[in-house]
């Protein structure tokens, strides 16, 4: 009951209270919740306790990122509970696909791991509740006060997403894992108002709505866990007749949502973002995270490895929040021409290239092996693959070998457009 009340607390400050007019407003809130839990953090976190940071200084303290937060998991929370017992729990998790188990009372869980390493997240119950009171503030498209149903689609459940949960709010878990067609039977009988799938997921679903093979009509569709490119946004959106948002909620925080005009905000109200641009002109940027909140496992200077593109413009809303105009992806996945040194090429050149030579939605591949060799994989209705190859390799100047493309039948594996097989 306790825990209840405080969802609904922290759904009505995010809703009513959390709101700021200005950005020098949002900057003084910022700073006071920071003293505040770099100070906690200093005292409690083994790890912080032995550094030389300032509690005044944010840049005293040093860059995080997932490799050195596993690497010192132990000292970093505060909850005293080491990696091997919390790797423990969660890997039996994803095998027994019995998402409640608990070390003590604190939740833990598994990132999708596309970097190469897994991160383990640990959260309080605490940290459970307003992180539930936010995202239900952030997303539903009722007051909290009405009946509403949740179809959430991903590769792994999680006691953190459960806690949305309640005698108003149904949610209800759709495992990847099981096959496609079962589920498209039980989403047709659950009549969900709100669909939440990554974005190779909605595709399908939409598909299956066009075939009429089901008949839903969701009032929001979000798009979660992967990169949502146009072609699938409006796709989808017209099937179902309603706008896509986006959560972009990672390991590391619930980092940006969609406002009510469209827009992904950075949620600057729960964390500081730093912004290294990795060029002025298009606002490409890496961010670094400060979670003002959290900490069992603390997120100060977190460098993320996804690469945002900023949108100057101020949104319509009056939300003063950062906008995002776009994910472009991971870091991981920029291409790189050959050159001494190597020239890097954003994701997103290759993506609007090929999108033009597809029908409405585009499923392809493009990976590059090495500094000298690609594949691009088609479906058979594209258009003028020469064509294609030539303004391709204009982009990226290496032999670009063409193959059929073929839908992947494992939907729990992340599907990228573009990536990079191997290290620079
Ligand atoms: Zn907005």
């Amino acid at each position: 009951m306790f825990y209840k009340l405080l969802t609904l607390y922290y759904y009505l400050r995010t809703k009513y209270f959390l709101r700021f007019t200005s950005r020098k407003q949002l900057k003084h809130y910022q700073q006071k919740k920071l003293r505040h839990i770099l100070r906690r953090m200093k005292k409690q976190s083994p790890f912080y306790r032995e550094l030389p940071v300032k509690c005044e200084d944010l840049s005293s303290w040093p860059l995080m990122n997932k490799q050195k937060m596993m690497s010192n998991f132990d000292t970093l929370n505060t909850a005293k509970i080491p990696l091997n017992q919390a790797l423990e729990v969660a890997q039996k998790a994803e095998t027994t696909r019995d998402f409640t188990p608990k070390i003590d009372e604190y939740s833990v869980g598994l990132s999708s791991g596309t970097s190469g390493i897994r991160g383990v997240f640990l959260i309080s119950p605490l940290e459970q509740t307003q992180w539930s009171g936010t995202i239900l503030a952030k997303v539903l498209p009722k007051s909290i006060f009405c009946k509403q149903k949740i179809a959430f689609f991903l590769r792994a459940d999680n006691n953190l997403y459960e806690s949305v949960k309640s005698k108003i709010i149904q949610f209800k878990f759709f495992d990847l894992k099981k096959p496609f067609e079962q589920h498209i039977v039980s989403l047709q009988n659950y009549k969900p108002d709100i669909l939440v799938a990554p974005p190779s997921v909605l595709y399908l679903l939409a598909k299956a709505q066009e075939q009429k093979k089901m008949k839903i009509k969701p009032l929001k569709v979000i798009s979660v866990a992967d990169v949502l490119y146009d072609d699938v946004k409006i796709f989808v959106s017209n099937i179902f007749n309603c706008k896509v948002h986006q959560v972009y909620q990672a390991t590391e925080g619930l980092i940006a949502c969609t406002c009510l005009h469209g827009n992904l905000h950075l949620n600057e109200e729960l964390m500081i973002v730093e912004k290294k641009y990795l060029d002025k002109n298009s606002g490409r940027f890496v961010p670094v995270l400060t979670d003002l909140n959290r900490s069992t496992q603390p997120i100060i200077r977190y460098e993320l490895n996804d690469i945002l593109t900023e949108d100057k413009s101020p949104c319509p809303c009056g939300n003063i929040s950062t906008v995002i105009s776009h994910i472009e992806g991971r870091c991981d996945d920029v291409l790189y021409a050959p050159g001494n040194p190597p020239r890097p090429v954003f994701p997103d050149f290759i993506v609007r290239a090929v999108l033009k030579y597809l029908p409405s939605v585009g499923n392809f591949q493009f990976c590059q092996f090495s500094l000298t060799e690609a594949e691009l994989s088609l479906p058979k209705e594209c258009l003028c693959p020469e064509e294609l190859l030539k303004e391709l390799k204009q982009i990226l100047p290496v032999n670009i070998k063409l193959t059929v493309w073929q839908q992947p039948l494992d939907l729990t594996i992340k599907y990228k457009r573009v990536k990079r097989n191997f290290c620079i």
